[in-house]
């Protein structure tokens, strides 16, 4: 596996070592777990080679978030990229994807990006859709890999490669989660033992409103209070939003018919959790 740090240099080597092979491509933030190991090892079996970047990206985070923080560890993480399969892992610096002069944002308007997330993160989809432009014009891969935990991020994209007519497939890939259920993240280490313990009580409560779902209820009012109930249960357990939508354009429903994403963010603390499922 190639570790590369420099734009141009990348560019170079896709232009003239990896001419004509069919690119996969993983974005993620470092600190590789076994949820983005699992995007690696599907864009393996379906591409000549594998792509992964690692870049905490500043401009997705708002001031005051946990950006200096974010864990980092980037020695590890190329041991766990090669293993899983990327053939190159890309690690620029900050001012390697944000140079001194660089002004230009990519932002998605309309409700997509305004709900859920981007409520209390009103920049961090300008932020996503903005590094990840760059990155689909530097790599210009054949196959994107995300993750359905970050499921609006997974809609945001899929309408930008729409709305820009960019030539990428987007592939979604499942939840990886912990034995007990929990979406495994990166920010997972942040939690104490006893918020950890409680953290479970994300996937839990999604379960249980998808039985009760599949037993015919179909009221989002009385499913979003349901949910509300079961994840107030865990006394640490700060709800941060309660979403039940259409799974595509992120648009209010009152009735479950198509496919409909139940998605919930909880603070632990400072920690926050993600967490969805989609009623079918
Ligand atoms: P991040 O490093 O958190 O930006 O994540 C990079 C990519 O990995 C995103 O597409 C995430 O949705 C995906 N991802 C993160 N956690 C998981 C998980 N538990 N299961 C599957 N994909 C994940």
């Amino acid at each position: 596996m190639e570790i590369i740090n420099k734009v141009h240099e990348l560019k170079n080597i896709l232009t003239y070592k990896y001419t004509n092979k069919k690119i996969g491509f993983v974005a993620t933030m470092g600190y590789l777990h076994e949820g983005h190991l699992s995007l690696i090892r599907q864009a393996k079996i379906e591409n000549d080679i594998v792509i992964v970047s690692i870049f905490v990206n500043p401009t997705q985070f708002s001031p005051g978030e946990d950006f200096e923080k974010y864990p980092r560890d980037i020695k590890r993480d190329s041991q766990l990229a090669k293993t899983s399969g990327a053939n190159i892992l890309f690690c620029p610096d900050t001012t390697e994807m944000y140079p001194v002069g660089s002004s230009t944002y990519v932002e998605i308007e309309g409700i997509i990006t305004k709900k859920l997330c981007g409520k209390s993160r009103p920049s961090h989809f300008k932020g996503v859709t903005t590094i990840l432009t760059m990155l689909f014009n530097i790599i210009k891969p054949d196959n994107a890999y995300f993750g359905q935990k970050d499921a609006q991020q997974c809609a945001v994209i899929k309408k930008m490669v729409r709305d820009l007519f960019i030539d990428v497939n987007i592939q979604v890939c499942p939840i990886y989660r912990e034995i007990d259920g929990l979406a495994m993240s990166s920010r997972n280490i942040f939690l104490n033992e006893e918020e950890r313990c409680q953290a479970t009580v994300l996937n839990l409560s999604l379960k249980e409103i998808e039985r009760l779902y599949l037993s015919g209820e179909k009221d989002v009012i009385i499913l979003k209070s349901e949910l509300n109930r079961l994840l107030s249960s865990a006394p640490l357990a700060n709800i941060d939003y309660i979403e039940i939508v259409d799974n595509e354009t992120l648009e209010d429903i009152s009735i479950v018919n198509s496919p409909t994403l139940v998605a919930i963010a909880v603070n632990f603390r400072n920690t926050r959790l993600l967490d969805n499922i989609i009623l079918k």
